[in-house]
């Protein structure tokens, strides 16, 4: 099983950000910004590749939800996924890192 899925039933423990039936926010590990969050559906998909557009749908309201819960929503911020070997992916689940909480540096 997959670490992240481990996170989802709680057999690793995490910084729950928002938590709901079917998508869970927490706090990364090793944060990149002020704000750094690690934005999951619970079912396992391994990556951007293979997830349902109704459920990358749902996790579009379960985001902003997020966004405005650590108050970025207006101050701004950044979310990547990263896909794949030379997308820099080390996690096969997938997820969205939402980045913010300061001025971001750029790589585009
Ligand atoms: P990726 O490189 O796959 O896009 O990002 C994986 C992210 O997961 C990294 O930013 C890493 O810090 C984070 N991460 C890896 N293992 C854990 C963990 O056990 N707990 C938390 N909270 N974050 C993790
Ligand atoms: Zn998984």
């Amino acid at each position: 099983m997959c670490i992240f899925c481990k996170i989802i039933r709680k057999e690793i423990p995490n910084k729950t950000i928002l938590e709901d039936d079917n998508f869970l926010a927490f706090e990364d590990i090793n944060p990149q910004a002020k704000v750094h969050i690690l934005i999951i559906p619970k079912t396992h998909f391994d990556s951007f590749n293979t997830i349902t557009p109704k459920i990358m749908g749902e996790m579009t309201t379960f985001i902003q939800k997020v966004a405005s819960i650590t108050e970025v929503s207006h101050s701004g911020y950044r979310l990547i996924t990263n896909i794949g070997d030379n997308g820099g992916q080390e996690v096969k689940h997938i997820h969205f890192h939402l980045l913010g909480g300061e001025k971001l540096g750029g790589i585009l």
